[in-house]
């Protein structure tokens, strides 16, 4: 049998499995974000799944972890490198500036919710496919955007109802102070690579900020002695960076400061956050995101200012499964049609047909199937009445209807009995 790849997962339905998987959850929590990107005017964005791979080059950075070694691209049939997307952002500036939505509104306020794809090893909460909901807001330099973001985020991982998750801010400064603070660090670690991990050698030499991000064990003590951004950052980064932490005290959001938090992307400016759940394991990074100032126009856009974030969704039920939450049960049907006999078929579809038109949940037994073995199935469907469709009851003249939750019965007459009969009966039992 051929077998899904690798680090990718299928999502069914919940009665057949209870790990995070099962697509009713993953239902919640798109209805949660389609409610709380509502409520703070952001519209959804829909772009597609590969794009030229130049997008992605340019966008993340040439020397990101992601761009050097974690794209799935493949060439199409005229030699193009087209790339499976990693992230959501560099799409949609693309697709933002394609579609000139920054001329026709000063500020855009965006969210998509869909696959990434990234070839890194699978572990729990590490995948090859992955799904992200993002938000982007484009068009606003103040620091009351960067707060938005941040405050809708905070609203959808508070309505799935979860309690443990930790915010952390950074500033990453910007194209003015961040070279003065690269200089600070290429100074400060000059004469202790020989004790630093292979990766962070490579990153002194192409991309120093980055070396805070670095989780090997052994480069820990000389990391957390580097010096602090804060000391370089310029007026500008400096007053927005308090503004954040001002304005985030002022609507109760709690956080923690860390200046080792760079994020691996290079389009990053002042603002960078994540979302941390500590009970998820290794990957405990649920969303993350920041300021983007730069990447619109190095998209070959005008110089718009941008922030945005994404979560991961495997990650998010990941961070439900560890809090026990549980989601609400699914609808169950309403009515159950039990056949009696073939005879009696037409008569059912023809009722069952008119419920559902009328946005009833009806489940039909299968006609032929013993009258018992589809009475259990109608309890195991959770359905609120057994009709019986045919049977002794039919010939005296009625329908008989057994209420499966109160285990009682009723008659009603079978006179022409329709869709319209069988609903007000239940209008009126409600
Ligand atoms: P990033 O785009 O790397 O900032 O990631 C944003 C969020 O996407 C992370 O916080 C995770 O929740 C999620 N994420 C990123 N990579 C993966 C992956 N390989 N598997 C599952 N979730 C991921």
């Amino acid at each position: 049998m051929i077998k899904k790849i690798k680090g990718t997962n299928d999502i069914i339905p919940a009665q057949f499995t209870d790990d995070i998987f099962a697509v009713e959850k993953w239902q919640f929590i798109e209805n949660v974000i389609r409610e709380c990107t509502l409520v703070y005017g952001y519209s959804e964005i829909r772009t597609p799944v590969f794009e030229n791979t130049e997008l992605f080059i340019h966008g993340l950075g040439d020397i990101t972890d992601i761009v050097t070694k974690e794209m799935f691209t493949f060439e199409d049939r005229g030699e193009r490198s087209l790339t499976l997307r990693p992230e959501g952002t560099a799409s949609v500036v693309r697709s933002l500036l394609e579609n000139s939505l920054h001329r026709k509104q000063q500020i855009n306020r965006l969210f998509y919710i869909g696959p990434m794809f990234r070839a890194e090893r699978p572990q729990k909460g590490r995948y090859r496919q992955f799904h992200q909901c993002g938000v982007e807001n484009i068009g606003d330099s103040s620091t009351q955007a960067d707060i938005e973001v941040i405050a809708l985020f905070w609203t959808i991982l508070h309505k799935l109802g979860l309690n443990n998750i930790e915010l952390v801010i950074n500033s990453v400064g910007c194209p003015v102070c961040r070279p003065v603070y690269n200089r600070v660090l290429k100074e400060f670690f000059a004469d202790k690579l020989e004790h630093l991990c292979s990766d962070c050698n490579e990153r002194y030499e192409k991309n120093i900020l980055r070396m805070l991000d670095c989780k090997n064990e052994k480069c820990q003590h000389i990391l957390n002695d580097a010096p602090d951004i804060q000391g370089s950052l310029c007026d500008d980064c400096s007053g927005a960076y308090h503004r954040i932490k001002q304005q985030l005290t002022a609507i109760d959001i709690p956080f923690a400061t860390s200046s080792r938090l760079v994020r691996g992307l290079d389009y990053y400016t002042q603002t960078a956050f994540e979302f941390i759940h500590n009970g998820i394991g290794a990957q405990a990074t649920v969303a993350g995101g920041g300021r983007y100032d730069g990447l619109v126009e190095s998209t070959g856009g005008p110089s718009l200012p941008a922030v945005g974030a994404a979560f991961g969704i495997e990650r998010l039920l990941l961070a439900m499964e560890a809090e026990e939450i549980n989601i609400p049960e699914p609808a169950a049907p309403v009515f159950y049609l039990v056949i009696f006999d073939s005879d009696f078929e037409e008569e059912a579809l023809r009722l069952c047909y008119q419920m559902r038109s009328k946005e009833s949940y009806v489940e039909l037994g299968a006609a032929g199937r013993a009258v018992g073995k589809q009475l259990k199935s109608a309890s195991k469907s959770g359905a609120h009445y057994a009709v019986f469709i045919g049977g002794e009851e039919w010939q005296d003249g009625y329908v008989l209807i057994k209420d499966l939750v109160e285990t009682k019965q009723y008659k009603i007459s079978r006179e022409g009995v329709t869709s319209e009969i069988l609903l007000n009966w239940f209008e009126n039992k409600k």
